[in-house]
Order: structure tokens, then C-alpha cells, then sequence
């Protein structure tokens, strides 16, 4: 624009090696520690991972991986994940997580749409990669996270340790634009094909900054940080930047993620925060239950993914003095997009006053803008009450999928439709309410599934709760409620009505209770297209009855 006038400060482009330069320059010795995925607890430091980073580079470039070419990880959380990770952004190729939780068609499309070159895999993934291989023309080497005497012997490909051990420790990273490729992550397809999300540089530095503030994240040096959630789904929710960034010792638990795997790293590491989805955090509460461990270390835990319980964020505060903060994001906001932290008003309520607030989904960061509106695209009063559309804009947020697919996913004003429906309140709290696919629709009203399986899930026998909508031939849809029950237990169907009587509308009651397995899908969400599969067709009791 005419007459504007530039700026005299450096010209220093946002990229994420510079995490990586500055964790390893003046944090050292900070230690990162993780179960490898081998058994035995491994330990190294940023200074170390800075280097084997560099050989990595080194030896991606060796093989003829240019800036843009995609390398694919399919692992779990350890330090030679990050070691990739850095390695391959830092010289401007994109770093592709693969989740090894996905089902091996999928695995195959993602591949070849991102036309992987190399592979790098954890060498518990030995089966899936066998499985994939044939039909992945584009993967022209396989690298086992791993050494030469624990790489599968029967598989094509050289074990990573063995790759980068000549390699120089030298390697001129970053000194491209900002906006340069760095990572890219497919949805899980819950709806069609898998999409990309392309992230850059600029989008991953900035959302760690964004993520370090004290009403997101709030790291500091001084904590130890167990990261359970993957980095093979949504950037770990931006940890394995953020931990580096201000120097945080970083500690992961590879492919064990049970109750008692997690209280070791706990304990042993004394770890003072931790983020994972809910399913993990009540895994090892009911390990503390039946253990009796305390946890004298743990002062915060960040739990998203899909909506945490009230019996969570309640048994946390009150029996282990830890505090939850619920956090929302996804994908395509890289992920963050807002987190529970109390706001002054909330703050000063008691603490059974907040819970209602601690258990919406929170408010936006600087960085992220929301709005919510109706189908037309009107804008909907921020009253808690009114469910809408909620959409997003920001400069983590994606303007469009890799290779167009999808089309144009912005709106006039530059938003993006989450596919969630929310509501948000006088303060600024959002709350999901469902997936705009999940919510029930019944008689034209929408029921909200996901706060009848919060209170479902609180049930003292129940595990896992789960609510859809299924045909009705009056009200079009109803609810059917599917509880799985805790190991031993057994209960009726009206104890579990009885349970939700008073606790919400009498219309949304539940016209049916299955006792039956929930089931989960690769990112640890209700798998719910797999339920309404299961269930199609479900005669209701009573069309049973009036036969
Ligand atoms: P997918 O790949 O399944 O789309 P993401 O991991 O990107 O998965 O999931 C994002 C979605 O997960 C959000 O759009 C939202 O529906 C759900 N979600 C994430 N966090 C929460 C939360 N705290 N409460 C409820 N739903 C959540």
C-alpha cells in the first residue's frame, strides 16, 4: 500500500528450527525422557536431540529429500520422534504423522496422497508397515526408530540409528520464508476421505507462543511435562514445541499409556504437568483407586480431545489436589483453540461454583477469533442458551487443505466451520454441545449428546457412556444411551435413567438404555459412525412392545 512505512527490526522468519536452536543453546542439559519403544526408560537432553537432529537432516538430504518433499513418521512419543520431527522441518521438507491407530486402508490413501519418500517407523509398527508397503510405490526407504539389533530383520530397511551415525552433526537449518510447509496432519475422516492440514512454520512458532501464555498452557523451565497426547495426531497439541521452547524437561511414555505406565513416569519423573484425553486420565484414576498411590508431584493436567467429566476435573481437585483445565481444539486450529482456565470472575466464585464454567470447553487465546452462528451464517447472541455453529479464524487455522481438497473451507469473512455446535456465554466460555453430525435432532429441537454422556460417565459403575441418534418414527430422532460398565459391575436400565432424571430435560431423557462395549476410535473419541452402524435399524421398546 502506498505511503505505508517499513519497519526497522530484524528480519528474522518465525521458523521452528530456531525452537530446537534455542531449547539446545541455553537449556542443555535439560532432560528429555522417554519409555522407549525397545522397553527401558531412555534419557537424553535437548543438546543431544539438537544433534542427532542435524545427522538426520543430514542424512534425509544424503538421500535426495528436498525442501517440500514429504517424510512420514508412524510413532509414538519418544525422543527420536522429535529428533524427526526437527529433523526433517528444519531443512524445509514436511514432517507427515502417520497414526498408527488407523486402519491400514486408510493408512494407504493417506501416503499416497501425501507422497511420503521416506518412512520412519517405530518398530512395534512392524505389522502395519508389512501390511502397507506393497501398496505405497511413493516410500522409497523405510527407517526403523531403532538399532540395528532390534529392527525386524524380515522387513526392508535401515534402523535409524545406524543411518544417521556417519552423518555430521553440522547442518545449515531454516533460512527459508515463514510460511515454508513444516508439518502437515490428515483429519481422521470421521466424514469422507482423510484431509491434510498443512502447518508452517510461521503457524507452528506462533502457536507455540500462543500456547506458552498462563491462561493456555503456561510452561515454564521449572516443569516436568509428561506428554501422553501423540505426536502423531494434532502436534501433541504443540508440546514437543513448547517444552523445548522455554526449556521444560519433556517426558513421554512411548506405546504405554496405561494406568500403571503412566503412574511410573509420574512419579519417577516427578512430573509437574501432564495432557492427555480423558480416557487416559480416568484409566489412571482408577488405577490410584485400586493402588492407592497418591500423586505428590502433579499440580496441573490439561485434558481435551473430546469433552472431559465432571467426575474427572472432581476426583483430580478434590482427592489428589491436581487442577484440570479443559481445553478444545482440533486438527485444523493446530490445535488450540480454547482452554478452561478461570477467568477473574469465575476465579473468585468457590469452587463448586466454577465447575459449570470448568467444564465448558474454555475461552480463546490471542490468536484465535470465534463466532457462532445459525445454518444461514446469522450471528447467534453469546447467552450460553443458543446452540450454533461455531467457527473459527486465526493464524494457526487452516485456510484450505492439502491439494484443495474439500474446495473453499473459509467463509465471507474468512472463518472456518469447526463442525461443532456450541454455545457461548457472557463471559466468553464456549461449550460444545456436539458435533454438528452427532447432535440429535428430535421433534426439530436439538439434544445435545455429548452433556447426557458427561452425565452418564459419572455414574460410579459406569466406564464409558455413549449417546446417538437413532431413527424414530415420531420424533424423527431419539436418543439411545450405550454404557459400558467398569470391570464386575451390572446395573438396570431405569437405576441408569434414574441416575440422569433431574439432570436434564425431561425430553432429552435417553428412550433406551444397551449395556455394551464402547468403542473408540484411532484418536481416542467415541467412534459413533461405528455405533450408528451397529445400531441402524434399532427397534425401539416400544415398537417391541406394540407388537
Ligand atoms: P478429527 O481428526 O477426529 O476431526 P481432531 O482431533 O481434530 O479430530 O478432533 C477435533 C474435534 O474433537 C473437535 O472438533 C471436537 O468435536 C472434538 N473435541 C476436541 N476437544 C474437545 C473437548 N474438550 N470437548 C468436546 N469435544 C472436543
Amino acid at each position: 500500500m502506498a505511503g505505508l512505512m517499513p519497519g526497522l527490526m530484524q528480519d528474522w522468519p518465525l521458523t521452528v528450527d530456531k525452537i530446537l536452536d534455542h531449547g539446545a543453546r541455553w537449556h542443555p542439559h535439560r532432560e528429555v525422557v522417554s519409555r522407549s519403544i525397545e522397553g527401558p526408560i531412555v534419557r537424553t537432553t535437548y543438546g543431544a536431540i539438537h544433534e542427532r537432529a542435524k545427522k538426520l537432516s543430514n542424512a534425509l538430504l544424503a538421500h535426495g529429500i528436498r525442501p517440500g518433499d514429504r517424510v512420514a513418521t508412524l510413532a509414538f512419543n519418544t525422543a527420536r520422534h522429535i529428533e524427526a520431527w526437527y529433523g526433517v522441518m528444519g531443512i524445509g521438507a514436511v514432517c507427515h504423522t502417520l497414526n498408527p491407530r488407523l486402519f491400514a486402508e486408510q493408512l494407504v490413501y493417506i501416503i499416497n496422497h501425501a507422497a511420503d519418500r521416506i518412512l520412519l517407523a517405530d518398530i512395534c509398527a512392524a505389522s502395519i508397515v508389512e501390511g502397507i508397503l506393497g501398496q505405497c510405490p511413493t516410500i522409497e526407504k523405510v527407517v526403523w526408530l531403532s538399532d540395528d539389533g532390534h529392527k525386524p530383520n524380515d522387513l526392508p530397511g535401515v534402523a535409524y540409528e545406524r543411518w544417521i551415525a556417519d552423518q555430521s552433526a553440522e547442518c545449515a537449518w531454516g533460512d527459508f520464508p515463514e510460511n515454508t510447509a513444516a508439518g502437515l496432519c490428515y483429519t481422521s475422516g470421521t466424514t469422507g476421505n482423510p484431509k491434510g492440514v498443512l502447518y508452517s512454520h510461521r503457524s507452528n512458532y506462533l502457536h507455540t507462543l500462543m500456547s506458552l501464555q498462563a491462561d493456555v498452557q503456561g510452561l515454564s523451565s521449572a516443569d516436568n511435562v509428561l506428554m501422553v497426547v501423540p505426536m502423531f495426531h494434532a502436534n501433541a497439541w504443540g508440546l514437543a514445541f513448547s517444552g523445548p521452547a522455554v526449556g521444560a524437561k519433556l517426558v513421554m511414555p512411548g506405546n504405554q499409556m496405561d494406568g500403571a505406565s503412566i503412574l511410573e513416569l509420574l512419579e519417577t519423573e516427578q512430573v509437574s504437568v501432564s495432557a492427555a484425553v480423558p480416557t487416559v486420565f480416568q484409566m489412571l484414576l482408577q488405577h490410584l483407586e485400586k493402588t492407592g498411590a497418591r500423586l505428590p508431584y502433579l499440580k496441573k493436567v490439561l485434558i481435551g480431545g473430546s469433552a472431559c467429566p465432571e467426575a474427572i476435573i472432581r476426583r483430580f481437585n478434590d482427592e489428589y489436589d491436581v487442577e484440570v483445565l479443559h481445553l478444545w481444539g482440533m486438527t485444523e486450529m493446530s490445535p488450540v483453540g480454547s482452554v478452561g482456565v478461570p477467568c477473574a470472575t469465575v476465579a473468585a466464585l468457590p469452587y463448586d461454583d466454577q465447575i459449570p464454567y470448568r467444564l465448558k470447553q474454555g475461552r480463546v487465546p490471542l490468536g484465535v477469533d470465534m463466532k457462532l452462528t445459525d445454518d444461514e451464517g446469522k450471528l447467534l447472541a453469546h447467552d450460553g442458551e443458543k446452540f450454533g455453529r461455531l467457527k473459527v479464524a486465526g493464524h494457526s487455522v487452516a485456510k484450505a487443505y492439502f491439494r484443495g481438497d474439500g474446495g473453499e473451507i473459509l467463509d465471507a469473512d474468512g472463518f472456518f466451520d469447526t463442525g461443532d455446535v456450541a454455545t457461548l456465554d457472557e463471559l466468553g466460555y464456549m461449550q460444545i454441545t456436539d458435533r454438528s453430525k452427532d447432535v440429535i435432532k428430535s421433534g426439530g429441537e436439538w439434544i445435545s449428546s455429548i452433556e447426557i454422556e458427561n452425565i452418564a460417565a459419572g455414574h460410579p459403575k459406569v466406564a464409558l457412556a455413549a449417546v446417538v441418534g437413532l431413527q424414530h418414527p415420531k420424533w424423527d430422532e431419539r436418543p439411545l444411551l450405550i454404557v459400558q460398565m467398569k470391570p464386575g459391575e451390572s446395573a438396570t436400565k431405569e437405576e441408569l435413567l434414574h441416575f440422569l432424571d433431574g439432570k436434564i430435560a425431561k425430553w432429552w431423557m435417553p428412550n433406551d438404555v444397551a449395556f455394551d462395549s464402547v468403542p473408540l476410535g484411532a484418536t481416542g473419541k467415541i467412534d459413533k459412525k461405528h455405533i450408528r452402524a451397529k445400531y441402524e435399524g434399532y427397534r425401539w421398546p416400544e415398537a417391541v412392545a406394540a407388537e
